[in-house]
């Protein structure tokens, strides 16, 4: 293990690649210790929060998730993230590009600032990895990967099927993939929804293995359904924390029981490897919920486990 000349690496780096250890307990949380960074030459993946919690039903909160997301990433940050067999920071130049900007006082222009945002971290040719914030913010999210991509495969870990039907315009954490299913910016038909437990008599056209599918058939069964549902097409992969059981990730706002353990979910993630990842969020981490920091480490224990999912597609093969 490196370690570092100086801390707040986030600041202070030289490089954007590499993984050096400092103090876990001290310096400027960006995610991971990658360097904060608006400048988008020679990146290849944002991580940047979208700290919005407007359209949660229950408990509100999210907002806090991008920052408790980062704070909790730094106790993984010593090392290369386990069991991977490469540090995806050796082949990805990842910035931390900090927080999406909106006007909280007019929640009806805030989904246009969201895919603003993201349109032009795309156009810039950089993939994103978003830290919510409610999980609303995948659906302009997804206007503009989609706008890049075309229709996008869903993978979705939930334990709602935010599906349910619902009006053009509204605000609303359970209806965006049902707005975009209608508008074609995912396509159901190559979909999946991992972990759902609550009632939704329409799946709209998307494949479902619940959550006690999961329990019953075991990871290996799910990680098979779910690479033959999506083939080679782009996938948007789209993490709610409350996929996981209370138990897990206690610090959400519509918390369910029965859900996934942090390991179910980490071995399917794992399982993915090599599927065209083309973007990804992990939201609903809601910290005022929390204790012991148990749902922020998940979710930044996920997060990675996602950019080592993309690297192992997309990595550039050698370390620069
Ligand atoms: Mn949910
Ligand atoms: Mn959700």
């Amino acid at each position: 293990m490196e370690q570092a000349q100086n801390n707040d690496q986030a600041m202070t780096r030289d490089s954007l690649y590499g993984t050096a250890a400092e103090s876990t307990y001290a310096g400027i949380t960006s995610f991971s210790r990658r360097r904060y960074s608006r400048d988008l030459r020679g990146v290849d993946v944002v991580v940047s929060g979208v700290p919005f919690d407007t359209a949660t039903s229950n408990r509100p909160g999210a907002r806090f998730g991008p920052r408790a997301i980062r704070a909790a990433s730094v106790q993984q940050a010593w090392a290369r993230h386990w069991p991977w067999a490469f540090d995806p920071f050796d082949h990805l130049a990842v910035i931390d590009y900090g927080d999406c900007a909106f006007d909280s006082g007019t929640p009806q222009s805030v989904p246009a600032s969201i895919q603003a945002h993201a349109e032009h971290i795309l156009e810039a040719g950089c993939a994103m990895l978003t830290l919510g914030g409610d999980h609303f913010i995948s659906y302009p999210l997804l206007k503009a990967h989609a706008r890049r991509h075309g229709p996008l495969a869903l993978i979705h870990f939930d334990a709602h099927s935010d599906t349910w039907p619902d009006e053009e315009g509204r605000i609303d954490h359970g209806t965006m993939f049902w707005h975009a299913a209608r508008e074609g910016l995912v396509d159901p038909s190559c979909s999946v929804q991992v972990g759902l437990r609550t009632t939704n008599d329409d799946s709209q056209g998307f494949a479902i293995l619940d959550a006690r599918q999961v329990h019953r058939q075991g990871t290996e069964a799910i990680i098979a359904a779910i690479r033959q549902r999506v083939g080679d097409r782009p996938v948007y992969l789209t993490f709610d924390i409350d996929c996981l059981d209370p138990a897990y990730a206690p610090g959400t706002g519509t918390p369910v029981c029965g859900g996934l353990s942090t390991l179910q979910a980490l071995e399917i993630l794992g399982g993915l490897r090599g599927i065209n990842l083309v973007g990804m969020d992990l939201v609903e981490v809601a910290p005022a919920y929390d204790h012991a920091d148990i749902t922020a480490l998940a979710g930044a224990t996920l997060a990675m486990e996602m950019l080592c999912l993309y690297a192992a597609r997309h990595k550039v093969g050698a370390a620069r």
